[in-house]
């Protein structure tokens, strides 16, 4: 970290009026009093006051080697000096760099990849590639995904608060997800229950659509749901379900992708199942603006029409893509993150048993969630004690993020680089601020 901030508090108090005089409103910040980043390195970030914090949350799984990874600053610094901009209209080396990185590492036969600049981008692209080579225009989703910030993909996200539009578009359906701590079949929810949400899915596409859907959209595990992890056995039936029924399988690892998932590089290959679509973004560049949609040779030469993303696969953000995934590989974070994964996951159980407002602790690889209830017998979820925590670990220095439906879900996914040390200090900090909830009884 550099010299301190010697910002004052009237600097701040400027910052915070220009945000709120500035910005649109919707886009609020964490906090009670909003934290002002001005500096990061590896799992540290330190705000404008000086202070430091443990980052537990990487920029929402973002910064997936490290804030500033010294290799990502010196090929994105390259790159500036030499080529900054050309529009797809040329060829670039970069990009056919990461291009061909990324057929090595997907699954099967998904060699070929289209670029963009976010999450959201790279789900329309997914969906209008399925439109058109299946000639069908009805799509299915998953209730408590979240697919991005577009016309299209918040009506194929699943969560009322995210969905701002005053009536939905047609031919976007919804079945329900294999939410285990939530299962209406049974609790515990087990393999039997996998039939009965396989069962939902084709009466959503019996039912509701006409019979012909293009696509079936869903994250492997969900993230803003509340890293929501399906049980064994769901995916394979919803691949078998969806291409029954004549349409593709689009998997979203917008979050799950990279190794994050521990032991595979996407959260699917866990199931054995091959995408015929997949949708990758946020840590594929370590915090560059990169969106990737990848997919098999005939369906990648479906799409006939003109297209352009001028910015997309920019040399500046492939250059970062391209070292990012160079890291990656030689790190290997698929194991890395089943590691300090095993780390975290034993850490969070035990936190559950000694909170009963911890309902449940879940999560693979470096993803993991906790779940804030009322109480063990009741289970409602409980936003406030999630807000209550969220600002005692804060004050504790750490950063953690929320999700699921009611924002009662505590979020942790650190860079994959993560020490053993490091992530010991994060929980050692979360335990803390567990302690101080349970002390005020914050409700
Ligand atoms: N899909 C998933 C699973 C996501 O989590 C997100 C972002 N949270 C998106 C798509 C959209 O990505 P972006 O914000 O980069 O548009």
């Amino acid at each position: 970290m550099g010299p301190q901030s010697t910002i004052a508090p009237a600097d701040r108090q400027r910052l915070m009026a220009g945000h709120d005089e500035f910005l649109f409103p919707c886009a609020r910040p964490y906090y009670r009093s909003p934290l002002v980043l001005e500096e990061a390195h590896g799992v540290w970030v330190k705000d404008m006051e000086g202070r430091e914090y443990l980052d537990l949350f990487a920029g929402i799984l973002t910064t997936s080697i490290g804030h500033c990874h010294p290799a990502v600053t010196n090929a994105v610094t390259r790159q500036m000096a030499q080529l900054g901009h050309t529009s797809t209209l040329y060829v670039t080396r970069n990009q056919i760099d990461v291009a061909s990185r990324i057929a090595d590492l997907a699954p099967g036969a998904l060699t070929r990849s289209f670029f963009t600049n976010s999450g959201t981008e790279a789900v329309e692209t997914a969906v209008t590639l399925a439109c058109m080579s299946t000639g069908r225009s009805e799509v299915i989703a998953l209730k408590l995904g979240y697919h991005g910030r577009s016309m299209l993909t918040t009506n194929l996200t699943a969560h009322a608060p995210w969905r701002p539009l005053p009536s939905s578009i047609a031919g976007i359906k919804h079945a329900m997800s294999p939410y285990p701590y939530r299962c209406p079949f049974k609790v515990p929810c087990d393999e039997s229950c996998v039939d009965l949400f396989a069962r939902d899915l084709e009466e959503v596409i019996e039912t509701t659509t006409n019979g012909r859907p293009a696509a079936l959209v869903a994250e492997t595990i969900q993230g803003v749901g509340g890293f929501v992890v399906p049980p064994p056995g769901y995916f394979q039936k919803a691949a078998e379900i969806i291409r029954g029924a004549g349409g593709l399988l689009i998997i979203d690892e917008v979050q799950a992708g990279w190794g994050r998932s521990g032991g595979h590089w996407f959260g699917i290959e866990h199931w054995g199942v091959e995408p015929d679509i997949m949708v990758m973004a946020k840590g594929v560049a370590n915090g560059f603006p990169v969106g990737v949609t990848t997919t098999r040779d005939e369906i990648a030469g479906s799409w006939t029409a003109k297209t352009i993303s001028t910015f997309g696969g920019n040399p500046i953000s492939m250059a970062a893509a391209a070292a990012t995934l160079e890291v990656m590989i030689q790190e290997d974070t698929p194991a890395r993150s089943a590691a300090r994964g095993e780390q975290l996951g034993a850490a969070l159980q035990e936190l559950a048993a000694r909170h009963d407002w911890i309902g449940e602790a879940r999560g693979m690889g470096l993803m993991w969630g906790l779940e804030i209830v009322d109480g063990p017998e009741s289970r409602r979820p409980d936003p406030s004690r999630a807000v209550a925590l969220l600002e005692a670990t804060k004050e504790e220095g750490l950063l953690i993020g929320t999700g699921g439906l009611k924002g009662h879900v505590i979020r942790i996914g650190p860079s994959m680089l993560i020490e053993e040390d490091e992530l010991d200090a994060g929980i050692t900090r979360l335990a803390r601020a567990c302690a101080l909830v349970e002390r005020r009884g914050a409700r």
